[in-house]
């Protein structure tokens, strides 16, 4: 079973050349600002003069942090292909569910390869599964097979010659959480970080995932740069998915090229993540177009929301609310300019909704599959409002700081407050569901209006302006919204 105890990906001699994983660094966007750091690290690994006289040792271990689908399995990818070496690729959360014994073996086995094709970079995912600080208080098998792994990966880094051209890449989203002795110099003395991108590094994203798509160009990059300051907390990978889906959705709907309305119509997708089968069951399908209808109420009644549009219903399947950026005034009249605590949680409450109506207007008992991915994209999106973003004002100031520094990297010397960002992203977490479970219980009668009029309506299709209309015309359900708020109080405690 050799053969699956790690993926290499090292493709065939081309031209006598080796051709390593045929990922470069123009794929990996938005990364300018470590290229550089990156280069020096592969610099010295294979050998530059200017580093070996200065006596300078290689790095041999580069450690990749950052939310899921940022980008560093590619950038590890990205390294090996622009240096046109072997790439051998695990996963530490594989090494845990071993017997004895046998993580260790592995993890031996793994170096021992990669050792031979040297140079060779050596990529370990998700390294906090074995590389975990080690617990002082009384350990199960599956805790001695994982520290097991961690001392053998420890041995085998520490086990480097000076002329042993390897590169240990890993990826961790939770550099505090791993054990000290793997930051020692001479294992991964190199932290960097990788976060969600900014507009303009989201707008570099696209335009690589736009590369080999037919898109409207008539204005330029006018039409992804719309949609690069639209997505909103994307990771790399959503905006991949994101173009992906809006080639599928062009297909679909007979288009020579991806333009506008496709692109928002594969955000909402994305974003709702939308049931996708027409349902021939009244009572689930009228449960459907409630919990839709909900969706729009939200975006009508959150500031800064997009405006809502008037194609809104079910078309191929797929209930959607489409929703523009032009003049954002919805049915919200603000009295006093929001706190920068509500726009974060402003960010969050529509992606609750759903949930929050599931749980209101049909009981606990009903919440399903199909609002989970919502719920757990705003966990994501919390984690990224407190840790990265600048948005909370409690870490703002640190945020900042943080952007400021060369490279924008943590220092891993720095112990950063974690205990304290996680309260702070269960409190954001909580305030937004609550407030989208009052949401739901205020605007109760609109909310099943509307998902009344999707079902039955000829064209299951409800008007963007007959939602607002609704709204400013329908009073508010002040008693309901206080007892969901209390419900939520008492289950929480
Ligand atoms: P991670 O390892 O951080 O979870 P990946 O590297 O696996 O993320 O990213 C998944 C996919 O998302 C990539 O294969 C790529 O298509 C896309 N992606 C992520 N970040 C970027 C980026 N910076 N530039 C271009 N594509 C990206």
């Amino acid at each position: 079973h050799r053969a699956r105890e790690y993926n290499v990906e090292e493709e065939g001699k081309k031209g006598g050349k080796r051709k390593g994983t045929g990922v470069k660094y123009d794929d990996v966007a938005g990364i300018d600002h470590i290229k550089a750091d990156v280069k020096e690290v592969l610099d010295i690994l294979l050998g530059d003069e200017r580093y070996v006289a200065m006596g300078a040792h290689p790095v041999r271990g580069v450690l990749l942090e950052g939310p899921p689908g940022t980008g560093k399995t590619l950038l590890a990818k990205a390294m090996a292909g622009e240096a046109g070496i072997p790439f051998y690729s695990a996963n530490g959360a594989e090494f845990v569910e071993m017997f004895q014994g046998v993580a260790a073996a592995r993890i031996r086995s793994l170096f021992r390869t990669a050792r031979k094709k040297a140079p060779a970079i050596i990529f370990i995912d998700e390294i906090d599964a074995i590389g975990k600080a080690r617990s002082s208080g009384p350990t199960d098998s599956g805790t001695q097979e994982r520290e097991q792994g961690l001392l053998q990966l420890l041995t085998e880094m520490d086990g480097f010659y000076q002329d042993d051209k390897v590169l240990v890449v890993a990826a961790t989203n939770r550099a505090d959480a791993l054990d000290e002795a793997l930051l020692r110099p001479g294992r991964f003395d190199r932290t960097i970080y990788m976060g969600r991108p900014s507009p303009a590094n989201r707008l570099k994203i696209l335009q690589v995932h736009a590369r080999n798509k037919p898109l409207d160009r008539s204005n330029d990059d006018a039409l992804l740069r719309q949609i690069a300051d639209l997505a909103i907390g994307y990771s790399g990978a959503e905006l991949a998915n994101l173009m992906n889906e809006a080639a599928i959705l062009a297909v679909r709907r007979s288009q020579p090229e991806i333009d506008l309305p496709i692109l928002k119509e594969a955000m909402d997708k994305i974003r709702l993540g939308l049931p996708q089968d027409s349902l021939p069951d009244s009572a689930a399908k009228r449960q459907y177009a409630t919990i839709e209808a909900a969706r729009a109420v939200a975006f009508a009644l959150t500031p800064g929301m997009p405006q809502l549009e008037h194609e809104f219903g079910r078309e191929g399947g797929t209930w959607h609310a489409l929703a523009t950026p032009e003049g954002a005034t919805n049915a919200v009249q603000l009295d006093k300019p929001l706190s920068q605590l509500e726009v974060a949680c402003g960010l969050l409450t529509p992606l609750y909704v759903a949930r929050a109506c599931e749980e209101v207007l049909y009981g606990r008992e009903s919440v399903s599959l199909s609002t989970s991915k919502e719920v757990s994209r705003a966990g994501e999106l919390a984690r990224w409002i407190v840790m990265d973003s600048g948005l909370h004002p409690a870490t703002r100031d640190e945020v900042v700081r943080l952007n400021l520094r060369p490279g924008g990297k943590r220092d891993p010397t720095v112990k950063w407050a974690w205990k304290n960002y996680d309260d702070l992203i269960m409190d954001l977490q909580r305030r937004a569901y609550e407030a989208a479970l009052r949401l739901v219980a205020e605007r109760a009668t609109v909310i099943r209006t509307v998902g009344n009029e999707l079902c039955d309506n000829k064209d299951e299709t409800v008007l963007g302006s007959r939602v607002i209309d609704l709204l400013l015309n329908t009073p508010k359900n002040e008693a309901a919204a206080a007892a969901a708020t209390a419900v939520a109080e008492r289950a929480e405690s």
